[in-house]
């Protein structure tokens, strides 16, 4: 398979080439040149099969001509073999056509570790293959960064430098974080937003020479290998629901930087049926306004009860808007031009037309997230996280208006990453699971940073590599 950028201006990669750019030279984000597509048969099959080779099939298209099937399987038992559930990814039946998909049980506690644990072993073999070392550089609004570091962690060819904003991420989320004692880990608390650490991410990829010099690569949600090993959920439990119900269900995904329900939107053009997406925010609701009314329009972040969703810029976004305007790279980066430097876009009627076929939207304040999380342990005696609680909130109001469609809600996050929120909400306290009990009394490693794009590159130039054979750090 070959990858081109959204903006159509970056050269076209192979999936290897892509996975080590993250970003393209172009600013835009690389999607596959074709999406293959599933026979019925093929699917149902799925119902049967060990996760890790639902994965294995679904991936497998997109990496053809670079790894043998044989590999690919090795390395997606490999990747889910720290999971915590046989199922990996097990289906939860809250009520009738209603069930939650516990994507929680990997090493982080959050479904990051789903695309992340892949992403790590991929990069290894790649780098081991090429003999070289990468500068993995990232912004995370919680739990990417911790997913990242645990998927990276000692891995020989890879520096990995994560930016968190400073106090905007909770205890257990930074400590996942600061807490792992591994030479080739550096954290930074930014002074500002997640879109402020986002944005200095994108500047530093930006920066042809600091780019160079690092040999950065990237590991948020950009990356498209990750998007690929999400794919394989949405397969999984939907190719299960379908069977149980005899119907084509709606998945309900909690939403930032709209990754997660991008993967949906890929499963569905690769031919698992789908009824609709339905996109889920908290207060921080620019792509719930968008699909209302096809106007992109940036408001500050707010924080909000559910962190990980509190983002205005939707990154992968970008990568429906390539859709939606029939692959014309030229006008995705003119509307992403506008979009940075003059504020909103519209899209027109047409456009709207085909994206609400797919996609629905909804959004949660924080104390109707409370009600959900307590309702739902009183009700069923079933405890979620704040993203997840999002989630069933919009699933709901969604299902009221949609009678007899089965929905699938993703459960983003284990309700202990959250301990907090979920008590006030329900009065219960949360058990972290027995690997992670010692994160709060291990010393912590993190360096605080302002805003400025001058100090953050200095920072990373000294810290990373200092002793590489390749002479690349500086000083
Ligand atoms: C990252 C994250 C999200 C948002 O996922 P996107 O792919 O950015 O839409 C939702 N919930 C949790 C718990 C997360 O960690």
């Amino acid at each position: 398979m070959r990858y081109v950028s959204t903006r159509g201006k970056a050269p076209v990669l192979s999936f290897e080439d892509a996975l080590l750019a993250g970003l393209a030279s172009d600013g835009g984000l690389y999607v596959p040149e074709s999406c293959p597509r599933f026979e019925n048969a093929e699917l149902e099959s799925f119902i049967k099969r060990a996760y890790a080779d639902v994965a294995c099939d679904t991936i497998y298209p997109f990496v053809e001509g670079e790894i043998e099937k044989t590999d690919l399987r090795k390395l997606m038992f490999d990747t889910y073999k720290g999971f915590r559930h046989e199922d990996v990814a097990p289906l939860r039946k809250l009520a009738d056509d209603f069930w939650v998909l516990e994507l929680f049980h990997g090493p982080t506690l959050a479904f990051k570790d789903f695309a992340l644990q892949f992403l790590g072993r991929m990069f290894d073999r790649v780098l081991a293959e090429r003999k070289q070392k990468v500068t993995i550089v990232g912004a995370t609004s919680g739990d990417t960064g911790s997913a990242a570091i645990e998927a990276c962690r000692d891995r020989e060819n890879i520096e990995i430098v994560i930016l968190h904003p400073k106090g905007r991420v909770s205890d257990v989320q930074r400590r996942q974080m600061t807490t792992v004692d591994s030479s080739n880990v550096h954290n930074i608390a930014i002074e500002g937003s997640f879109d402020d650490c986002q944005d200095l991410v994108k500047a530093m990829f930006a920066d042809a020479a600091f780019r160079k010099d690092m040999n950065l690569s990237a590991i948020n949600s950009i990356n498209w290998a990750r998007i690929v090993a999400q794919v394989a959920y949405y397969m999984a439990a939907g190719a299960k629901v379908a069977a149980i119900t005899g119907k084509k269900p709606a998945f309900v995904v909690p939403t930032g930087n709209f990754g997660n329900v991008y993967a949906g939107y890929v499963a569905g053009s690769m031919g698992l049926p789908i009824e609709k997406l339905v996109v889920a925010t908290n207060r921080n609701d620019i792509l719930d306004r968008f699909f209302k009314t096809g106007i992109m329009k940036q408001a500050a972040v707010e924080p909000s009860l559910s962190p990980s969703m509190d983002i205005q810029v939707s990154s992968n976004f970008e990568r429906l808007l390539f859709e939606l305007y029939g692959r014309d790279g030229a006008a995705v980066g003119k509307t992403m031009r506008h979009f940075r430097e003059k504020g909103p876009f519209t899209l027109d009627e047409g456009m709207m037309k085909k994206a609400r076929a797919i996609f629905a939207s909804g959004h949660l304040s924080d104390d109707d997230t409370k009600s959900v999380i307590g309702r739902i342990w009183r009700e069923k005696e079933y405890l979620c996280d704040p993203h997840t609680a999002v989630g069933i909130g919009v699933a709901e109001e969604w299902q009221r208006q949609n009678p007899g469609v089965p929905v699938i809600c993703l459960s983003t996050a284990h309700p202990a990453k959250f301990p907090e929120a979920v008590f006030a909400a329900s009065g219960m306290r949360p058990e972290l699971p027995p690997h992670m009990k010692d994160i709060f009394t291990k010393p912590e490693r993190c360096h605080t940073l302002p805003n400025d794009l001058g100090q953050v590159k200095g920072y990373i130039g000294k810290s990373v590599f200092p002793l590489s054979p390749l002479g690349r750090g500086v000083g």
